[in-house]
């Protein structure tokens, strides 16, 4: 893949805030189709409480009706509860959720940052002890529906109490506001707290257009691995005006135009982004998914066009 990687977060974070609830075997077609198309690494669950979030009840069956398919196959966990569900369903990796914000801590996990952050410290091990990659996502980490901006003093502080470094940070634009210069400034900043050891990645959403912006400027400050969403589908139930998250066809056309991830097939995922509106019912944000790759057809560089 050149070395970027895209985790495809529809099936947990696109489908937890979509409307329409899809059928087990739904999900696990849009996994299968999507790894045909190429993609390796999915947000394929939560455990979390089913009756705060409904969608993701089934969770356990899409991960063990997915196992057989060559992917990574990543659970989402709030509390030790979901990392030890996570750890049953054999998850590959484990995600687990600190919002930087008290107030967005409050909304989505009904805690503060720091007493989220102490959950971390006592799950860490158990993580560890159990060889799965293990990552935290660091919420609203540009910006709070709530607080407003987000001093960057603020994400290091939680970095710091981190008592076991995960094997991988990613920095999620919750609610889509951040812009290019804030990217590279805080990403490079943030490597050089962690060090080389942690690997970063970058939870883009396309709320005000900023996101394929904002993937330049983290490739430019080093970030290797992108979330996205088929589509756009998803957004975040609890912030208030956000919409969806950056669609992976969206991604996937930039990165590829970029010389990245020549080994996806895009118009494999734009058909798969029409099928899953189908699925939804109702038309999905992407932007590639409506005006279509380009060239539209792999044609013969011999072929002589006027
Ligand atoms: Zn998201």
């Amino acid at each position: 893949m050149n070395g970027v990687e895209i985790v495809e977060v529809s099936p947990r974070d696109g489908l937890q805030s979509e409307s329409v609830i899809l059928p087990t075997e739904t999900k696990i077609e849009l996994i299968t189709r999507l790894a045909q198309a190429g993609l390796g690494r999915f947000e394929v669950g939560s455990f979390v409480n089913p009756k705060l979030v409904p969608a993701m009840a089934d969770s356990a069956e899409v991960f063990r009706g997915t196992r057989g398919l060559s992917i990574d196959q990543i659970a989402l966990a709030l509390n030790g509860r979901g990392v030890l569900d996570a750890i049953d369903a054999q998850a590959d990796e484990i995600r687990y959720v600190v919002p930087v914000t008290d107030t967005f801590a409050q909304r989505n996990q009904s805690s503060t940052t720091f007493d989220v952050i102490d959950g971390w410290n006592e799950v860490a091990p158990l993580i560890n002890d159990s060889e799965i990659i293990s990552t935290v996502v660091l919420a609203v980490s540009f910006g709070c529906p709530f607080e407003g901006n987000v001093p960057t003093s603020r994400i290091i502080e939680c970095l710091e109490r981190l008592d076991l470094l995960p094997n991988a940070v990613v920095l999620a634009d919750t609610i889509g506001v951040a812009t290019p210069s804030q990217v590279s400034a805080l990403f490079e900043r943030v490597t050089s707290v962690l060090g080389a050891g942690v690997k970063l990645g970058a939870h883009f959403h396309d709320t005000r257009g900023t996101a394929l912006a904002s993937v330049m400027a983290a490739l430019g400050a080093g970030v290797r691995q992108f979330d996205s969403s088929i589509g756009g589908a998803g957004g975040c139930p609890f912030a208030p005006g956000s919409a969806g998250n950056l669609a992976t066809e969206d991604l996937v056309y930039l990165l590829q135009r970029e010389s990245f991830c020549k080994d996806i097939d895009l118009d494999a995922l734009i058909v798969t982004g029409k099928w899953l509106e189908t699925q939804l019912r109702r038309d999905l944000p992407g932007r590639v998914l409506s005006a279509g790759n380009f060239p539209s057809q792999v044609v013969n560089d011999s072929a002589g066009v006027a």
